[in-house]
This record gives C-alpha cells, structure tokens and sequence, in this order.
C-alpha cells in the first residue's frame, strides 16, 4: 500500500501498513486495511429485498392465479415478435433509459443473478478463496451478440422474410398473466440454470463471470453506460493507493481510469459505490458530466488479459462450438445457460491445455502443477474439467441429432389436416417426404438412444414420422411417452394427436379420454373439441357429439369440418333447415382446394354422413382434375 493512503481512523487505530494480515481486524476495515464498503450492505438489503419480491410475486400469482406479466427483460422478445407488450418490455424500457441517464445502476442493485453471483463471491471469501477474474479481449463481446441476436435479430429476419410486411407487430396488452410461469424453464432445469450462471462462473471465471461473458442484457447496458452523463468521478484528493481497484468486483482499474479520464469509464461498471465508499480520501462521487462516448480513448491504461492471442481464438472457437452444442439440447437448456455453459467450457479447456503444456500452475491457492508434475489438486481439476468438457461434447453430439431430425421434419410438406384424413397417409406422401421422414426418424432415434435426458419437443415429432410410415400404433405410444413428460400447451396437442389418431383407428373410448385430457390442458384447444365430438358420434353418444360441436363452432365459427358434422348430424335427424345453415356457414370457409374438400368427406364418410361426403368427394374431383388429386376415397 502507498504511503499516506492510511486513513486518519486507522492511524488512531494503531494500524501499521504491511502488517495488516497478521493482526487483527480494525473495526470498520478489512484485514488489509482498506475501508468495508458502507453501501455494500444497502446494496445487500436491495438486492435482498428484491429476491423476496420476486417470490411474493410468485406467490400472489399461485393464489389469485393471475398477475403482473414476469418483470423480467427476457419477456421483451415476446413484444418484438408477437407485439405483446408485457411487464418486462416496461421494465427492460425503463431500464435502458435509467442506465442512459444514471449508467449501470440496474445491473448492480437490481439483478438476481447478479445477487447469486454475489452471493457466491462472498460464500467463497467466507471460505478463503477470492475469485479471480478471468479476462478475455474476443469473449467480452458475446454479451452484446447475444443481446443483438435476442432483441434485434427478430425483427430484421421479419424484414427480410418478409419485406412488404409491417417493421413492427401489431401490439396487444399482456401486462397481466394467469400462465405466469409460460415462458420460464421449469424447476428442474431453472435449479442448475441458476447454478452455473450464479456460482460455477463466478468460481471459474471471477464474481462478475456471467455478467462479463454471458448476459445478454448487460451488453445493452454496457452499451447504454457509454452515453450516460452519470458517472463515478474523482476530485484532486485522490493519490492512486488503489484501494478501489482493489474493491470492485467487476474488476474495473479504478485508480487507473479515474487519473487518466477523471471518471470510471468501463461500461463493466455497475454502479455499486463500494469504490466511493472505500475511498481513504473521499476523492471519489457520482456526478454527472461528459459521457465516456465524447472522451478520447488513451492507450495509457494496460490490461492484464489472462490469454494470449492464440489462446483467444481458440478460446472463442470453443465458446461457439460450446454454446451451439448446448443451447436447447433435448429441448431443455435456455440460451443464457448455455451462455453461461460456454464461457465455463472455453475457461476449463484453455486451463486444460495450460496443465499440458505449462511448468506451474495454480487455481486459487490450489497447486495443479509445480515443477512440470501434475499435483493432487490437478488431477482433481484434470477429472472435473474432463466430465464437463465431455457432457458438453456429448451434448453437442445429441444436438446435432436433434437438429438434423428438426430440419428433415420441417421439410414435410403434407398437411396434418390431410394425413389425419384415414389411418395410414402414405398415398399422399411424395418421394422426397419418404426420403426424408426416414431420415428424421433415423437422427431422432440416434438422439434418443444416445441423449441423457428425454426431449419431449422431439418426441411428437418421433411420433408424428411413425404416423406417417403408416405405424398408428406406434405413434400413438411415443405421443403417450411424449404427454407423460410435457405440461400446457405441449402436452396438449400431443394429447390431441393421439386422440386424433385413436379415431382414425376405431379405439374410441381411448380417443375421448385422450383428447378429454388434453382438453383439461387447454380448454381452448378447439380441435381437440370438434375431434372429441367425433369419438362421441361413434360411441353413439349424438346428442353430446352434437353439443361438443356447437360449442366447437361457437368458439370458432370459421371450422368448416365441425359445421359439416353438425350440417351432417342434424340433416340425419331430420333437422334440414339448421343443417343448412350449418351447411352454408361451412361452405362460406371451406378452401376451394380439393385436398380439403377430399379430406372433408373421408371424415365425413366414417360418421355415416354419406350424402354431404359424397358432396365433397365429387367437389374433390372436379377441382383435382386441373390439381392431380386421385380419384379414391
Ligand atoms: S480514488 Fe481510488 S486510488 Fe484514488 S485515493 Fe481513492 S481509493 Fe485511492
Ligand atoms: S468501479 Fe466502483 S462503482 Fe463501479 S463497479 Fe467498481 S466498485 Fe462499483
């Protein structure tokens, strides 16, 4: 420590610089002499106090069922894409014009990872360890591609899919939610979600490791930081003891920034004050003058990074290699996990490749390697770093299964409506559709037998490629294993296919029950209504077929098939005049396609209605003679 950077507390005191670690602790200061920050604890109680909002807030929703939109900014993806403007589209606004005009206070007083990463730094000083940032000059900018790729790339892939179209989408209200948790990972992927971006970072890669390399959020902040008038400033008392560098735990030179510009210019700066607070000399506050964007950028200020350039390379190589393997892997792992994942795996393979190749190596006071011989605590390392750099191998493995799977069945042109018109589609599938369903089935199996985890996103599809090469019963078990492991609005529609399918191949009973369940899922799921009124018709239960029906058309008076079966059922109860209307209102919103038309008659046909499905069939052919549609039933 620099002479004269003793405060008077500390003279009167009796402390002696240098000896600060062998002595007790003065009140008031750490064992080296520096002043406890006073605001860390508000800061604390702020950040506290904002966990217990958030599960207050859970609370509320779980016993009035409804609430606030999630005040989270991820939700802001949701306004861009659909035009739904939420609570965190709000918060995320205000935010961004908070940190325009104040810099990063949000980040360092109202984040929750932020407050697990704290939470971390301080269990891990408790225990000795002080996290050591890990400093990359190519990885600091993932969290600002990862903010562009969230909130910018939407709407300029809606502009270049579709450059006549509007640059916004039509806004609607969702401020308030009764499905609050719709857009969250469930518990058990949000537990290790948590865990990696709130402590396996911070230990690997300092207190501010998810912030630095993973937040997307936090590259918009950054970003807005650089405009703000509102900065840390110095006044002429300070003499460069360094104590601020020392305290912030973003690892902002402080003392360094401040002599060179007379101000914190780091957009990593959030904003905690602790600097402020520790100051010996008080020669630090928060004013407002130039913003860092108007200051001359000098090239006085030398970083220590912690990688070479080659290092940096292949450090960013991995990070992308680490983040593609992860991101979404059996439909489960967010993008800021796998962020998070990323940026661990990139720090464990450079710190792998150095106990290869480096005489001497340490990770906190842990010697991995002295003398070119690999220590104990570098076996462990080595062992730790081994099963997750192989997990996320693994993963990638998995993943790229899964996407090859999803791009074979993208390519599927055959309408659902069509297939699900008789028990076996294959007359209407085309070469290039056989071609690739066996492809999809054969990636998502390979992803299946090898995946640690089931991935209920690939399941349906599984079950929809078994549909397709003609095995019903096969399909109908995969979407009962796919049900069994989703919730909402997944589950419902797997429920709903299997309901589907269950007609088609005469097991009524099991059809309704299906399809019963997957309307307790979704009580809007109309489809589920007018297929359900089918299992009903053939159990013999018409007057409750007929009852589902027209509940199904008056939710949705445009469903052409559920008029066609209510027009059906009431022409063979002698009803001619309301089987007319039904008859015209179906036929006002039927397309003039004769796949449709042939569709609308083999259903109609398997309800006995004979005489409106011959209708639709004479319909089919006399438009299929110009469309190729053949001329069976
Ligand atoms: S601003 Fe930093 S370097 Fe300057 S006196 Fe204060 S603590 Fe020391
Ligand atoms: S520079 Fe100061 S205010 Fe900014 S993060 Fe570091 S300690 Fe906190």
């Amino acid at each position: 420590m620099k002479s004269g950077c003793v405060s008077s507390d500390l003279k009167a005191a009796g402390w002696i610089p240098g000896r600060a670690t062998t002595g007790g602790e003065v009140p008031g200061y750490s064992r080296t002499g520096i002043r406890k920050s006073r605001t860390s604890r508000w800061r604390g109680a702020a950040l506290i106090a904002l966990n217990l909002f958030m599960i207050a807030h859970i609370i509320q929703w779980r016993i009035m069922g409804k609430t606030i939109s999630p005040i989270e900014p991820s939700e802001t993806m949701h306004t861009l894409q659909k035009g739904f403007v939420n609570a965190g589209f709000i918060f995320f606004s205000l935010a961004i014009l908070a940190t325009l005009i104040f810099g990063r206070f949000v980040c360092g007083w109202g984040c929750h990872i932020l407050a697990l990463q704290d939470l971390c730094g301080w269990l891990l000083k408790k225990m000795g360890l002080h996290p050591k940032p890990f400093r990359s000059r190519l990885l600091v900018y993932v969290p600002l591609i990862g903010a562009l790729y969230m909130f910018v790339w939407p709407t300029a892939y809606r502009l270049f899919s579709n450059p006549h179209g509007p640059v916004l989408p039509t806004f609607t209200n969702h401020l308030v939610t009764t499905n609050f948790w719709q857009t969250f990972p469930s518990v058990a992927v949000a537990i290790p979600f948590l865990f990696i971006c709130g402590f396996v970072t911070v230990y690997f890669l300092g207190q501010k490791g998810f912030c630095t390399y993973a937040c997307p959020y936090g590259g918009f902040f950054g970003l807005a930081d650089k405009f703000s008038p509102g900065k840390i400033r110095v006044t002429p008392a300070c003499n460069q003891c360094g104590h601020c560098t020392a305290t912030c735990t973003s690892n902002v030179l402080v003392h360094a920034e401040v002599k060179q510009y007379g101000m914190v210019v780091d957009p990593g700066c959030m904003k905690c004050m602790d600097c402020v607070s520790v100051c010996p000399n008080d020669a630090l506050y928060f004013g407002f003058g130039k913003p860092t964007i108007l200051v001359p950028k000098s090239d006085a200020i030398r970083k220590n990074y912690s990688l070479t350039w080659p290092e940096e390379i292949v450090g960013t190589l991995v990070f992308m290699g680490s983040f593609l393997a992860a991101r979404g892997v059996y439909a489960l792992v967010p993008f800021l996990m796998a962020l998070g994942c990323a940026a661990v795996t990139t720090f464990l393979t450079l710190k792998m490749w150095r106990l290869l190749r480096a005489r001497e190596l340490s990770l906190y006071r842990f010697n991995l390697k002295s003398s070119g011989k690999i220590r104990k605590a570098g076996w462990a390392f080595a062992a730790f770093a081994c099963a997750w750099i192989g997990l996320n191998a693994h993963s990638g493995w998995v993943r790229y299964h899964e996407f090859l799977g999803n791009l074979a069945f993208q390519k599927i042109q055959l309408p659902d409506e069509l297939a699900l018109a008789q028990a076996n589609p294959a007359r209407w599938l085309r070469p290039a559709d056989g071609e690739n369903i066996v492809e999809g089935k054969k990636h998502y199996e390979a992803a299946s037998n090898l995946g640690l985890f089931v991935n209920s996103e690939a399941l349906p599809k599984l079950a929809w490629f078994e549909y397709l090469l003609g095995d019903a019963e096969q399909s109908v078990q995969v979407l009962s294993q796919a049900a069994a492991h989703q919730k909402g609005e997944s589950k419902a529609l797997s429920l709903y296919y299997r309901g589907a399918i269950l007609n088609r191949l005469g097991r009524y009973e099991e059809a309704r029950a299906s399809l019963d369940e997957a309307l307790a899922e979704r009580d809007d799921l109309i489809l589920a209504r007018q297929e359900k009124g089918e299992s009903l018709w053939q159990l013999g239960h018409r007057d409750e077929a007929i009852s589902v029906w027209t509940d199904a058309v008056q939710r949705n008076t445009r469903l052409a098939l559920a008029n066609n079966e209510l027009a059906g059922a009431e022409r063979l109860s002698g009803k001619l005049e309301e089987a007319s209307a039904h008859e015209r209102q179906a036929d006002q919103f039927t397309p003039n396609n004769p796949f449709y038309h042939w569709m609308l008659g083999r259903r109609l046909q398997d309800l006995g209605m004979t005489e409106l499905a011959e209708k639709h069939f004479q319909q089919a052919s006399k438009l299929g003679r110009e469309g190729g549609i053949p001329n069976e039933r």
